[in-house]
């Protein structure tokens, strides 16, 4: 049994959360998901990058919480649904392509861990679900920004797995990598967005959690939408 949003009455809200450290396939097996499912997506991710790259091109420093917190309350963030995933506006402009750049990815574990950034972007991850039947992937989903969702998953890998998937990602994409320091940046990563004060990477207690190390992505998605036809599908009958 499929969904789309008009299955749903009228301001009905249906959440899938999906949360878990970066290289567990999270991306990837979250977009097919929503597509598979009939659900809108939404990158929370791409919403701290985009606020990184707008302090990045302030020339506000990283250790400067007050002036992050004012960029971040000045900007505009749009996401633009794009085929199975979502193309990212900062001001009007397309900033999809940046905000993946390594630049950007070493400089968003200090932004995303300014309090005044994360309430913004909460409040606009909760307006953008609104009366949907959403896919929502991050880091605090199931934790802080909908306690109540229909699903939570927590998916997790070994740092190994993770990082080797990250290094074929950048070889495929034409990009240098190397093993070790993809390895290094993806715990470095990891431990900032777990140890942050606010709203901190970990799984919600009634998370399902999906070890993904030695998993295809096509096993990944199956197991995740039969976990979705079975509680919101069996909730709707
Ligand atoms: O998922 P992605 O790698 O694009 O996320 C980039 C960064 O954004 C994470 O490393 C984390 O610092 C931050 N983030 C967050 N909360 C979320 C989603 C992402 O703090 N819900």
């Amino acid at each position: 049994m499929t969904h789309n949003g008009s299955d749903f009455p009228a301001g009905a809200t249906h959440v899938v959360a999906i949360d878990g450290p970066a290289g567990t396939g999270k991306s990837s097996v979250s977009k097919l998901l929503a597509s598979k499912v009939g659900a809108s997506y939404l990158d929370t991710g791409a919403m701290y990058r985009a606020v990184t790259l707008a302090v990045l091109d302030s020339g506000v420093a990283l250790d400067d919480p007050a002036g992050i917190a004012r960029i971040a309350t000045d900007v505009d963030i749009e996401l633009v649904p794009d085929g199975d995933g979502s193309k990212v506006f900062l001001g009007g402009r397309d900033v999809s392509g940046p905000i993946r750049t390594e630049h950007v990815t070493s400089a968003v574990s200090a932004v995303s861990a300014v309090p005044d950034v994360r309430t913004k972007l909460v409040a606009l991850q909760r307006q953008n679900a609104q009366g949907r039947f959403v896919v929502v992937e991050g880091r605090d989903i199931g934790t802080v920004v909908f306690p109540a969702a229909d699903v939570k998953i927590f998916l997790t890998a070994t740092p190994e797995a993770r990082a080797e998937r990250r290094h074929k990602q950048n070889l495929a994409g034409g990009r240098d990598s190397d093993f070790d320091a993809v390895l290094a940046s993806v715990n470095r990563r990891d431990h900032l967005d777990s140890t942050r004060a606010v709203s901190p990477l970990r799984a919600a207690d009634d998370a399902i959690v999906v070890d993904t190390s030695d998993k295809t992505l096509a096993e990944v998605l199956d197991e995740l939408s039969a976990l979705v036809q079975a509680r919101i599908g069996a909730s709707e009958r």
